[in-house]
């Protein structure tokens, strides 16, 4: 069988290790850290950081193509893993999710809705982007942002200062808040042939930024359910797109803005290891290796919730739970604000 390098090692490369050995497929974990959850489940592992030559070399010619688990991995890296391997998602993918502001015109220009958002590069492109968007608004550091981090609200336009001073010269972008009566994500998967598949949207509550639940189905109507499909497979057909992601959205009066978009498996597609015959870990190895995709469909109700640093502590009372999967990460450390773990409770 073939082997699958995946750049990071953290949980979602551990599920996705889990997943290709289900498919007599094996991967190859390449991770800076040490104790990557993924290690336990791969077939090899290399510790090395994004700047080790050699190391890349030997790691893309051990593998057959190469995926990610996460964004913020440097180009150059890339460049000397694609000079010898596949990469998916493609580079434009990633390219264009690394950084907001690409990501806001991208979208924006193929039609779908995102918030109001301007360019900041100093006080006074602040100024003006807040004279045109307005307050509340949110300052977002174009790159390397998750969990929330990186962000400041403006309330009205005197919270400017601060709020710039808070993104230490980093790029950002300014963003109108957007007035939404709750966030969904849709998980869709498009392969080589061009064949996509959507999981039905996911209701999404977050608690200090990071994501807490995932309910599904999600209380919207179905004419939503349909523009999240449409716009979804519109991302993924423009990107010419191989593999899972995730596109977040604001439900609002005026229909589905787009938050952001993930280029690869995402938290809130958990819930399909327990609501799917296929789910996304196993939907993203089908798609990179070229199989046919599962069709997305859903046999259960599900809510899923992180396990998120002394959430552990409650796992001896979840395995009583009736209808309930643990799924743990195997972290040797318990960290607050961690994600540790997660929980699908079966609803029928
Ligand atoms: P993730 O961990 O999902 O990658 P992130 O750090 O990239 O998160 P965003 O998804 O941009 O951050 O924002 C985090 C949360 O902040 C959103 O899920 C939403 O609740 C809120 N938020 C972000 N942008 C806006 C906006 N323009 N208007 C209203 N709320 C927003
Ligand atoms: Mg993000
Ligand atoms: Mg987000």
């Amino acid at each position: 069988g073939a082997t699958i390098g995946i750049l990071g090692g953290g949980q979602l490369g551990r599920m996705l290790s889990v997943a290709a050995a289900r498919l007599g497929l094996r991967t190859h974990i390449y991770e800076p850290g040490s104790n990557p959850p993924a290690a336990d489940v791969a077939h090899a592992v290399t510790t090395a950081p994004y700047d080790d030559v050699k190391a890349l070399t030997a790691f893309a010619n051990s593998v057959d193509l190469v995926t990610y688990e996460f964004e913020n991995i440097p180009t150059e890296a890339l460049d000397i893993i694609e000079a010898i391997t596949p990469i998916h998602p493609n580079r434009r993918a990633l390219g264009t999710s690394q950084d907001r502001l690409v990501e806001k015109n991208f979208l924006q220009d193929i039609g779908l809705k995102v918030a109001p958002f301007a360019d900041i590069t100093n006080d006074a492109s602040l100024e003006s982007a807040i004279a045109s968007i307005g307050t509340p608004a949110i300052l977002k550091t174009r790159r390397f942002g998750y969990d929330g981090k990186g962000q400041s609200r403006l309330n009205t336009s005197q919270d400017a200062a601060t709020a710039l001073a808070d993104m230490a010269g980093a790029p950002a972008i300014l963003e109108g808040f957007v007035n939404f009566s709750i966030e969904i994500s849709i998980i869709a998967a498009r392969n080589p042939q061009g064949q996509v598949a959507c999981y039905d949207p996911g209701e999404n509550i977050h608690r200090d930024g990071i994501l807490h639940t995932t309910t599904v189905p999600a209380t919207i109507p179905s004419r939503l359910r349909t523009d999240a499909v449409l716009l979804a497979a519109k991302i993924l057909n423009t990107l010419e797109y191989v593999g899972v992601m995730g596109v977040e959205l604001f439900v609002t009066p005026q229909g589905l803005i787009v938050n952001e978009i993930a280029p690869r498996v995402h938290n809130s597609g958990h819930w399909t290891q327990n609501g799917c015959a296929v789910d996304q870990f196993e939907q993203h190895i089908r798609a990179i290796a070229g199989w046919p995709l599962g069709d997305g469909g859903r046999h259960s109700d599900v809510v899923m919730e992180n396990l998120i640093g002394a959430d552990m502590d409650k796992v001896p009372a979840l395995a009583k739970e009736p209808n309930c999967a643990v799924h743990l990460y195997g972290k040797v450390e318990t960290k607050a604000g961690r994600k540790m773990g997660h929980v699908n409770r079966i609803k029928s």
